[in-house]
């Protein structure tokens, strides 16, 4: 008998999945400021044990800017960021948690403040974006990468110029069509009460820029 492996239509797989673990939309945002902080959460941590590091919790931020001209939204943190491999490692395999990996490698116990481990919350911006661009900068490198995909058929990763150690997530906010109606995501009162009621227990400070048009 030969045992054989089951192939996945992995788009497919991605819209099924997530369209059936969310409910609603908006819960994208959490998944994001999730991600920053313990983004952050890391470079914290990284502080405990490395001298070259000092966490000054003033420096440490979560920023959420909303563009409605350029139907921009991002979500901005100064957390570890992420190198190229891990780019490809995290961003590029679908269930695969960073998060989860660094809790098991630093034996982090349960009450800790890492809130990751599925490995799927990163793509619930395809809810409600077409294009997904991640630039980020790791900590103890100097090159940066822009890792960018267009409603989950792939991705690609380039070089980019980033001064700032940490990670900007841009959403290219959906068109409207007739029935749904995404226009909410830049609007910034839709975006405070969105942040206050999934992610008022983040332990960093969330601030918010709108650009008017
Ligand atoms: P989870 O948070 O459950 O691990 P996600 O799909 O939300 O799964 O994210 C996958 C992985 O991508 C994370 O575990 C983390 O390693 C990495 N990642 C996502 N967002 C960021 C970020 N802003 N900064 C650094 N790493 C990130
Ligand atoms: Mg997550």
């Amino acid at each position: 008998m030969v045992k054989k492996e089951f192939k996945a239509e992995s788009k497919r797989l991605l819209e099924l999945m997530i369209n059936s673990i969310y409910s609603q939309r908006e819960v994208f945002l959490r998944e994001l400021i999730s991600n920053a902080s313990d983004a952050i959460d890391k470079i914290y941590y990284q502080a405990l044990t490395d001298d070259n590091l000092s966490f000054n919790k003033e420096n440490y931020y979560i920023r959420v800017e909303a563009d409605k001209e350029n139907r921009t939204l991002k979500v901005i943190d100064t957390g570890i960021g992420m190198t190229k491999e891990e780019l490809e490692n995290n961003l590029g395999t679908i269930a695969k948690s960073g998060s989860l990996a660094f809790k098991d490698a630093n034996e982090l116990k349960d009450g800790y403040d890492i809130i990751g481990q599925f490995g799927v919350g990163f793509y619930a911006a395809f809810m409600v974006a077409d294009v997904v661009t991640v630039e980020s900068k790791a900590y103890g490198s100097d090159e940066a990468y822009k890792w960018e995909s267009k409603g989950i058929d792939g991705y690609t990763i380039t070089p980019v110029e980033k001064d700032q150690l940490g990670t900007t997530i841009t959403l290219k906010i959906k068109e409207n069509t007739d029935d749904e109606n995404y226009d909410e995501f830049l609007e910034e009162y839709r975006l405070k009460a969105i942040i206050k009621k999934y992610s008022d227990f983040i332990r960093y400070p969330i601030k918010m820029d709108v650009t008017e048009s």
